[in-house]
């Protein structure tokens, strides 16, 4: 089959600002080293831009997963030009699809089933699906917000002004243009442009599964070393609308972090997230396929299933026994009609549900 013809414009750019980084950055290190104002200009534009797609683009715009109030939304918009990855209406466009229709190779923009090239950058070196460029109907919603819309139609300019203005100001003010524009520039772009394309790559393929095996989503606590928390991404793509990726709070998630930092200051509200039962729901299911997979060749594997099964059903009742009554315990307490059998009543249903828990992490661990 004849492939579509390739967009030159993303071409040339991923091509030239990715062997200007390999040739230009050492060059300059070597013959005229940089200062600590640079690095930090480096990492300060890499987070102001990576976190824009993360916790702007990505949860804000394209997952509802909170409110932001319109200064965070114009920086936002600020930091999405910086960097380089489209307006933010275009890219929560492809991103909505990504979701709807996740590994369809005809439908997902950048189809993990691809492969690793495909679904990091080759997807956008050729017109694979030009007929929906400009085709914004599922994002219909984000069209009212007036900051989405100035950015969507001053975007190159804007992605201009703060990919170049910006460092060459910023290089001005420190004494060096040309290297500020180097390191707050391009490595920058090119450092973020990749940690972020490893998203819709790596996270796709390399990781665990812990929640679903419906798509090829991934959980990664290194990757989100490099993804602003995004590593975690087998859960967000089970619970997209959730504001966290990383829900443990020593999970590597600076984009959570970021957004629950903002509503403390009241500038981001109604912060989402998924009911906890259903979280360890979905756990409880995978680890039972994955006991059952693991018991699959031993030869009293009826006797086993129907133990494994037997353990399941009961851990499955005391979870969603303990989370209702806490549920009705919450409930109780925000009209203040707290007694204490209440409350004694959920202590022990929270007791039987970890002991069972214990059985079934020992039962599942033995066949692991
Ligand atoms: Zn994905
Ligand atoms: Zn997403």
């Amino acid at each position: 089959m004849k492939k579509p013809p390739l967009i030159w414009l993303n071409v040339i750019l991923f091509a030239v600002t990715f062997l200007g980084t390999l040739v230009l950055i050492p060059w300059r290190g070597m013959t005229d080293g940089y200062d600590a104002v640079e690095w930090l200009a480096f990492i300060g534009l890499a987070y102001a831009s990576g976190l824009s797609i993360t916790a702007g683009y990505h949860r804000l715009w394209s997952h509802k997963a909170y409110k932001a109030s319109a200064p965070v939304r114009f920086l936002f918009a600020l930091g999405g030009a910086l960097a380089l990855q489209n307006s933010a209406l275009h890219w929560a466009s492809d991103h909505r699809i990504h979701h709807k229709h996740v590994d369809d190779n005809d439908k997902d923009p950048y189809s993990a089933n691809m492969g690793f090239w495909y679904s990091h950058i080759g997807w956008m070196l050729r017109e694979y699906q030009a007929q929906r460029y400009h085709d914004y109907k599922n994002v219909r919603d984000m069209q009212s917000d007036k900051i989405v819309m100035w950015q969507h139609k001053h975007y190159l300019a804007l992605a201009l002004l703060m990919n170049i203005g910006l460092p060459a100001f910023l290089g001005w003010l420190n004494g060096d243009i040309i290297s500020m524009l180097l390191m707050g520039g391009l490595l920058r772009l090119v450092v973020v442009h990749h940690c972020t394309f490893f998203i819709n790559s790596l996270a796709h393929i390399w990781g665990k599964q812990p929640y679903t095996d419906k798509n090829t989503a991934r959980d990664n606590g290194i990757l989100a070393l490099f993804t602003y928390g995004e590593g975690y991404h087998n859960f967000h793509h089970i619970f997209e609308n959730d504001y966290r990726n990383g829900i443990k709070w020593w999970h590597y998630d600076p984009t959570k972090w970021l957004i629950k930092s903002l509503s403390w200051l009241g500038l981001a509200k109604d912060l989402r997230t998924s009911p906890q039962e259903r979280i360890e729901s979905a756990r409880l299911q995978m680890q039972l396929l994955h006991a059952k997979n693991q018991i699959a060749h031993l030869h009293n594997y009826d006797e086993l299933l129907e133990r494994i099964h037997a353990e399941y059903e009961l851990m499955k009742t005391h979870l969603l026994e303990y989370y209702q009554a806490k549920k009705t315990l919450l409930e109780a307490k925000r009209q203040q009609l707290v007694d204490t059998q209440l409350k004694t009543q959920v202590e022990e249903l929270k007791a039987r549900f970890l002991a069972q828990q214990k059985n079934w992490k020992l039962l599942t661990a033995s066949y692991c």
